[in-house]
C-alpha cells in the first residue's frame, strides 16, 4: 500500500497501520489509523515527549484521563493510552467528516436549521460535561468541533429533485437543509484544557469538603460560563460565517472582547431571526453570573424551535 511507504512508523504503534494526517499542532499530531487487530478505523494523536516540560506532560497525562472518564454521543471516546519512552499515543474514535470549522469555510454560513442542529448535540455534550462530570472543555471553537457525515443518500433535501443540479455523489457536495447538510453526529474534541471542578467521587466542588471556600464555590460556576461563553461565539460564527470578535491587532481584539463589543452586522444578520439573536445575546454577556448556564441554553426558544418554525422572521 501507498500508506505503508510514505507514512512515518513509531515504536509502540505496531498494532496500527498510519493511513493519514488528519491535523497538525504544536506539539502533537493527528493521524487517521486502522487498528490491525480488528480493522477499526480509529485516529491517533501523538504527543512527542522530547519537546514537553514536567507540566505539559502532566497535562497531557491529565487530557487523557478526564477523556477516560467520558462516555456521550457528543464526546470523542478515548479507546486507549499508550506511553513509550518518547511518546504519548491517544487512541481515539475517528470522526471522518473532519472540523465543523472547515464546513463554515466550505458552506459560507450554515442555515438555522443546520446551525440548531450542530449546537444542539455541542450542547447536550457541555450539559454532560458541566451537569454529570464537573468538567469544563475551556477550548470550545469551530476547529475542536468535529463530526460524522451522514451517508449520502440518506441525506435530505429541502427542495423537491432538480434533473439540472442534481448533486454528485463523487463530488462529495454537502447538501444543505434539514437534516444537517451531510452533518450527521457533532462531537467535541481536544480536551488538552480540560480541567475537572468536581471532586468525582463525591460529586461535590473540588477541595476538602466542608472546608470549601465560597470562592471556589462561586468558581466552578464561573468556570463553567467560559464553556458558554465559546458556546455564544460558534453559533455566531455557524449564523454568519465570521466571528462576533475579531481584529488584525490582538491588543484591539483583546480590548472588544473584555468589553463585550460585537454587532450583529448588516446585511448578514439581516435575515436571521430575533430568536437566534436573543440567545446569543443572552451568551455574550461579559458578565459571567448574567450568561447562561447549559441547561438555559437548552431551553431557550431558538433552540426548541421545529426545522422550518423559523421561516417567519420579522
Ligand atoms: P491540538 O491540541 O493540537 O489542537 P486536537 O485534539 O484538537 O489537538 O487535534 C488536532 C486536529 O486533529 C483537530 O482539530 C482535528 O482536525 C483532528 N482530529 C483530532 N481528533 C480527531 C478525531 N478523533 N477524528 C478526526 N480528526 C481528529
Ligand atoms: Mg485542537
Amino acid at each position: 500500500k501507498i500508506a505503508k511507504q510514505t507514512m512515518p512508523n513509531y515504536g509502540g504503534l505496531e498494532n496500527y497501520q498510519l493511513v493519514s494526517k488528519l491535523g497538525d499542532g504544536a506539539f502533537s499530531k493527528v493521524y487517521e489509523a486502522i487498528k490491525l487487530s480488528t480493522n477499526e478505523k480509529v485516529a491517533i494523536k501523538i504527543v512527542r515527549k522530547l519537546e514537553l516540560n514536567n507540566q505539559q506532560k502532566a497535562s497531557v497525562l491529565k487530557e487523557a484521563q478526564i477523556m477516560r472518564t467520558l462516555d456521550h454521543p457528543s464526546i470523542i471516546k478515548l479507546l486507549d493510552f499508550i506511553e513509550t519512552k518518547e511518546h504519548y499515543f491517544l487512541i481515539l474514535e475517528l470522526c471522518e467528516g473532519g472540523e465543523i470549522f472547515h464546513q463554515i469555510v466550505r458552506l459560507t454560513y450554515f442555515s438555522e436549521d443546520l446551525s440548531r442542529h450542530c449546537i444542539r448535540q455541542v450542547a447536550e455534550g457541555i450539559k454532560y460535561l458541566h451537569e454529570e462530570k464537573g468538567v469544563i472543555h475551556r477550548d470550545i471553537k469551530p476547529e475542536n468541533l468535529l463530526f460524522v457525515p451522514i451517508p449520502f443518500k440518506e441525506r435530505i433535501t429541502p427542495l423537491p429533485p432538480n434533473e439540472f443540479d442534481e448533486p454528485k455523489e463523487d463530488e462529495g457536495q454537502f447538501i444543505e437543509g434539514i437534516g444537517g447538510g451531510g452533518i450527521g453526529q457533532v462531537k467535541i474534541a481536544d480536551f488538552g484544557l480540560s480541567k475537572v471542578v468536581w471532586d468525582q467521587q463525591t460529586m461535590t466542588p473540588c477541595g476538602t469538603v466542608g472546608y470549601t471556600a465560597p470562592e471556589i464555590v462561586k468558581d466552578e460556576r464561573y468556570s463553567k460560563s467560559v464553556d458558554m461563553w465559546a458556546l455564544g461565539c460558534v453559533l455566531y460564527t455557524l449564523l454568519c460565517g465570521f466571528p462576533p470578535f475579531y481584529d488584525e491587532s490582538i491588543k484591539i481584539l483583546t480590548e472588544k472582547v473584555s468589553k463585550g463589543q460585537y454587532t450583529f452586522l448588516s446585511p448578514w444578520w439581516d435575515t436571521i431571526s430575533n430568536e437566534a439573536k436573543d440567545l446569543i445575546e443572552n451568551l455574550l454577556h461579559v458578565d459571567p453570573e448574567k450568561r447562561y448556564t447549559i441547561l438555559e441554553f437548552l431551553d431557550h426558544p431558538w433552540m426548541k424551535n421545529k426545522a422550518m418554525s423559523d421561516i417567519d422572521k420579522d
